[in-house]
C-alpha cells in the first residue's frame, strides 16, 4: 500500500465508488478503494431499495455491462415488484425491498474477491495535482498514495452539514463525519461548488406498529430479478405495509414549523424535488390533509422499519408527537430520528462525456459530488468513471453511451450538457426514445459493447447471444406459421376485437391489441414450438415485446427526427407558460423564468423534458 504507485484511486465506496473500483480492476488497474469506514461499503444512505421508475432500467443496464449493483440487489433483496405493469413495457420498471446490512455485506464480499483492488480506510483531504495532472491522493494523515487518475466519489459529505430542527453539526451521514479539504482545494484549482440538501425519514421499532390497521403490500407473486446473470429470483419474500398521515398528523408538524431549518431560513440550499420531506408537501400541498406513507423492513430478521413519505428535519419531539397520531404509529418507538443534510456538490457541466473534470487531467467525478441524488445514478456513473478512467491509461476510446443506447446515457449527458441546480434523479420522460431503452432489453443494448472493451464476461456475452438468437427465432415462428380461424378464435373469445376472419400468419393475430403470449401459448403449435426448443421466460417476454410495440418503436424514431429538425423554432418573447396546463408543473416554472428564445434553448434547460417539448411544438403548429 504505502509507497506503491496505482493505475486508479477511487475515494469513498458508496455506490459510485464501489462500480469505479469493481469496473476499473476488473478491466485490469492496479486499483485502491480508499474510504472513511470500511464497514459502511455499499451503505444504503436513506430507504432500503432499488431500482423503481427508470432506476430499475439503470440497475439493469449496470448489469448488461458487467457492473456489481444487480447481483448484489438480487442477492439481499426482501420483495422483488415490477412497477407499471399496466403500461407498456418501455414504463416497467423492476424494484427491489433490500436488507439493508446484507447489501452493505454482499458489495464488501463482491469486492474483495475483485482481483486488482486493494483496501484503505482514510479520509483523503487533498489532491496531488502537477502541471494540472492528478498524481495521486493526500490522506489525513499526512500519506501521499500516488495513482496515476482519481476518481472522487464523496457523496454527501464534502461539508456535510445535518439538521434536526434547531440543531445542527458537521456530518457526511447520520453518525458519520464530514470529509474537509476536498473542497477547498479543488475550488483554489479554479473549480465551482455549489450547495444542495437532502433528507431522510425517521426509523422505527417495527414491534411498536400495529400493521391490523395498515394495508398490506405484498411482493409480486412472481418475483424477478435484476441480473441477467444466474442470481435467483426470491422463494418467498417479506411484506411492506401502506398507511396515511392526516389532517391532526398535519397540525402537529404545522406546530414545529418555526423550529424547521427548511423555514426559518437556516438551509438554504435546494432539496430533490421529487422527494419532498413531509413539511415541504404540507407546505406546498396546503389543500390535501393525507399523505401516503409506505413501512418497509429495514431487512430480513431485523425490527427495524423504514417510514418512506415522512422524511423530515423537523424537531424530534414534533417528529415524534406527530407520528404517534398515524394509524398503526400510536405506540410507536424511535430507533432514530428524520433529518436534513446539506453538502458540497461540482455543477457537473465542468466534466467531460467520460466524467474526466475539463480542468484536471485523469481526475474523474461520479456520484452525488455531481448533484445527483439516488443510488443508481450514483452506481452507474461510477460504473463509467472507472471504465473511463481504465480505457485513457491505456490508451484506448472511451465507452460513451448515446442517448438512443441507454439511461445511463440520457444521465451523464444530462448532466454534462443541462447541468443541474437541484438533486436530479432519472425519469422515464428524461428519456426521448424510452420505448427503445427497455429493462427487458439492457443486456442486448449494452452486453456487446462492454464485452468489446473487455469487461462483460464471456459468459454473460453467450447468455445475451443465446437470448438474442432465440427470441429471434421465435419472432420468425409467429411470422412464418399460419393459424387458422378456429384454431385461434377460440382462445380468443375474451378479445372480440382480435377475432380472426380467415387463415393468416400467427405474428399478426399476436399484433392486435390485447392478443399477449399467454393467448398464443394456449396454441398446441406454440407451446410445442416453446417446449422443444427450452425456450425461457426471458426469450418470450423479449419476443412478445418485440412484436406487439415494434410499431411504437418505429413512431419513436421518426418522432425523434421530427424532434431534431425543428430544433430551431423560434417561441414568443414573453411567452405566456401558465396557459399550456400539459406542461409538467417544473417546465412551465422553469421556462416562465427563463424565457428561451428558441425550442432548442428550451430542451436544453434542465426539467424541460422531452414530453415538454413536444406539447410546445403542438401550441407552435409543428
Ligand atoms: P455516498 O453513498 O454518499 O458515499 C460516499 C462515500 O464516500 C462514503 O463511503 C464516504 O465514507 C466516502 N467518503 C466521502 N468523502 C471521503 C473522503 N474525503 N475520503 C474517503 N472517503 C470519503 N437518494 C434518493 O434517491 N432518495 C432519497 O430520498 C435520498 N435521501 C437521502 C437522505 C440522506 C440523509 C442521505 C445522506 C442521502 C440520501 N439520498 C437519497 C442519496 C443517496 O444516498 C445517494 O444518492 C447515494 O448514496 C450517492 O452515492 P455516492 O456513491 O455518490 O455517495
Amino acid at each position: 500500500m504505502f509507497g506503491e504507485e496505482y493505475d486508479v484511486i477511487v475515494v469513498g465506496a458508496g455506490h459510485a465508488g464501489a462500480e469505479a473500483a469493481a469496473a476499473a480492476a476488473n478491466l485490469g488497474s492496479k486499483t485502491l478503494l480508499i474510504t472513511m469506514n470500511l464497514q459502511t461499503i455499499g451503505q444504503m444512505s436513506c430507504n432500503p431499495a432499488m431500482g423503481g421508475i427508470a432506476k430499475g432500467q439503470i440497475v439493469r443496464e449496470i448489469d448488461a455491462l458487467g457492473g456489481y449493483s444487480g447481483i448484489v440487489s438480487d442477492k439481499s433483496a426482501i420483495q422483488f415488484k415490477m412497477l407499471n405493469k399496466s403500461k407498456g413495457p418501455a414504463m416497467w420498471s423492476p424494484r427491489t425491498q433490500n436488507d439493508r446490512m446484507r447489501f452493505a455485506e454482499e458489495w464488501r464480499l463482491m469486492l474483495e474477491r475483485t482481483p486488482n483492488v486493494d483496501f484503505y480506510q482514510e479520509m483523503v483531504s487533498g489532491l496531488l495535482v502537477e502541471n494540472n495532472k492528478i498524481i495521486g491522493v493526500k490522506t489525513s494523515l499526512g500519506i501521499d498514495i500516488k495513482s496515476k487518475s482519481v476518481v472522487l466519489t464523496n457523496g454527501t459529505f464534502l461539508n456535510g452539514l445535518i439538521h434536526i430542527g434547531e440543531k445542527q453539526f458537521g456530518g457526511g451521514r447520520a453518525g458519520e463525519k464530514a470529509a474537509t479539504g476536498i473542497t477547498e482545494q479543488l475550488l483554489s484549482l479554479g473549480f465551482e461548488s455549489g450547495r444542495m440538501k437532502t433528507g431522510t425519514p425517521p426509523r422505527v421499532d417495527g414491534r411498536s406498529l400495529d400493521y391490523s390497521k395498515m394495508i398490506v403490500q405484498p411482493g409480486d407473486t412472481v418475483p424477478e430479478k435484476f441480473s441477467y446473470t444466474n442470481t435467483k429470483p426470491l422463494s418467498h419474500q417479506r411484506d411492506c405495509h401502506m398507511t396515511h398521515t392526516s389532517a391532526l398528523v398535519h397540525d402537529l408538524l404545522r406546530e414545529g414549523f418555526d423550529r424547521s431549518p427548511m423555514f426559518n431560513g437556516r438551509i438554504k440550499s435546494t432539496g430533490p424535488r421529487y422527494c419532498p420531506s413531509i413539511e415541504d408537501k404540507i407546505n406546498r400541498f396546503a389543500d390535501k390533509d393525507s399523505h401516503q406513507m409506505f413501512i418497509e423492513p429495514e431487512g430480513w430478521e431485523t425490527v427495524e422499519v423504514y417510514v418512506n413519505g415522512f422524511s423530515t428535519s423537523l424537531p424530534e419531539d414534533i417528529q415524534f408527537k406527530a407520528l404517534r397520531s398515524v394509524v398503526g404509529f400510536e405506540k410507536v418507538k424511535f430507533f432514530r430520528p428524520g433529518y436534513a443534510i446539506e453538502y458540497d456538490y461540482f455543477p457537473p457541466t465542468q466534466l467531460k462525456h467520460t466524467l474526466e473534470t475539463k480542468l484536471i487531467e485523469n481526475l474523474y467525478f461520479a456520484g452525488q459530488i455531481n448533484g445527483t441524488t439516488g443510488y443508481e445514478e450514483a452506481a452507474s456513473q461510477g460504473l463509467m468513471a472507472g471504465i473511463n478512467a481504465h480505457l485513457k491509461l491505456n490508451e484506448k476510446e472511451p465507452l460513451i453511451l448515446k442517448r438512443n443506447e441507454a439511461y445511463i446515457g440520457v444521465l451523464i449527458d444530462d448532466l454534462i450538457t443541462k447541468g443541474t441546480e437541484e438533486p436530479y434523479r432519472m425519469f422515464t420522460s428524461r428519456a426521448e426514445y424510452r420505448t427503445l431503452l427497455r429493462q427487458d432489453n439492457a443486456d442486448l443494448r449494452l452486453t456487446p459493447l462492454s464485452y468489446s472493451i473487455g469487461l462483460a464476461s464471456e459468459e454473460r456475452m453467450n447468455r445475451m447471444e443465446e437470448k438474442l438468437e432465440q427470441s429471434d427465432s421465435l419472432i420468425n415462428f409467429f411470422k412464418e406459421t399460419s393459424v387458422l380461424p378456429n384454431e385461434i378464435n377460440p382462445i380468443l373469445t375474451s378479445v372480440d376485437s382480435a377475432l380472426v376472419k380467415q387463415s393468416d400468419k400467427m405474428y399478426k393475430a399476436f399484433s392486435r391489441p390485447n392478443v399477449t403470449m399467454d393467448h398464443m401459448l394456449q396454441l398446441e403449435k406454440v407451446s410445442n414450438f416453446i417446449k422443444e426448443n427450452n425456450f425461457n421466460s426471458e426469450v418470450l417476454e423479449q419476443a412478445e415485446v418485440q412484436i406487439k410495440y415494434s410499431g411504437y418503436i418505429a413512431k419513436e424514431k421518426v418522432n425523434a427526427d421530427k424532434l431534431h429538425r425543428l430544433e430551431a423554432v423560434k417561441i414568443p418573447t414573453n411567452f405566456d407558460y401558465s396557459k399550456l396546463k400539459s406542461l409538467s408543473f417544473e417546465a412551465r416554472e422553469k421556462l416562465t423564468k427563463i424565457q428561451p428564445v428558441t425550442i432548442s434553448q428550451a430542451s436544453r434547460i434542465s426539467g424541460v423534458t422531452p414530453s415538454d417539448i413536444s406539447v410546445l411544438l403542438v401550441f407552435l403548429g409543428r
